[in-house]
């Protein structure tokens, strides 16, 4: 499953001011290229700009100069950048958490009522909190994606989590599925739709019709999950 944008390690950052803020820009050589391609980057919260073979950086910042109005505009739309910190509101399996440091709370996490305490040193808690939303996010996709390959009677090589910027999850020829631990934030209808999905790769690798009703026989929500998928996928991407 394809999200957007993919992030590359050759990727070249430059900061752009453009009236009062100063705007990541991306900058992408890409040699198939035929134009100078400008879109927003949800992620940064900046802009990617794909550079065919013969362009300069310099025509990159000027196009990006030339759109100032539209793409200012665009990033003022963005979702809000959500960090993981005391006070703050997240959803955890689609449901709204605030989040709070106690350092008393056996475990790392203790979840009461919509409110999520997170122990240890204040200053640990983004990585304590994202660490473990991986951990459940793991033991939650695997237990699903197993139950659903043996229903159609195939095996799982290893299920892989990771922090995809361009996939929701894929699945390897050889049988290995890789999911993004952002699922966890998302109802578990959405995530049992993926996991139901890259399941059914395990028999089809296409798209076809014979691959869809595979993942239909699975019980899941397809129309539903898709869609909630195109309306808060950039969402989910600005948290943590
Ligand atoms: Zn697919």
């Amino acid at each position: 499953m394809r999200k957007t944008l993919r992030k590359r390690a050759d990727d070249e950052t430059r900061l752009v001011t453009l009236a009062d803020s100063v705007v990541p820009v991306r900058i992408r050589r890409n040699n198939k290229a035929r134009r100078i391609i400008l879109r927003v980057d949800s992620d940064t919260g900046g802009a990617l700009v794909t550079l065919p073979r013969r362009a300069t950086v310099a025509e990159a910042t000027a196009l990006v100069a030339d759109q100032a109005d539209w793409l200012l505009q665009c990033l003022a739309d963005l979702p809000p950048r959500i960090r993981f910190a005391d006070g703050a509101v997240f959803p955890y399996m689609g449901e709204d958490h605030v989040i709070y440091h106690d350092p008393h709370i056996p475990g790392v996490v203790h979840i009461d009522d919509g409110r999520m305490a997170i122990s240890g040193a204040p200053e640990h808690l983004p990585r304590r909190l994202t660490d473990w939303l991986k951990g459940r996010a793991r033991a939650k996709i695997t237990n699903r994606a197993h139950d659903m390959a043996a229903k159609i009677g195939k095996k799982i090589n290893r299920i892989g989590i990771r922090d995809t910027k361009s996939r929701w999850g894929s699945c390897s020829p050889t049988g290995n599925l890789n999911f993004c631990w952002r699922l966890i934030m998302a109802p578990p209808w959405v995530m049992d739709y993926v996991s139901a999905h890259e399941v059914a790769h395990l028999r089809y690798l296409d798209h076809s019709k014979k691959f869809w009703r595979t993942v239909d026989d699975l019980g899941v929500q397809i129309k539903p999950a898709r869609q909630w998928l195109i309306d808060n996928g950039s969402r989910l991407q600005r948290i943590g």
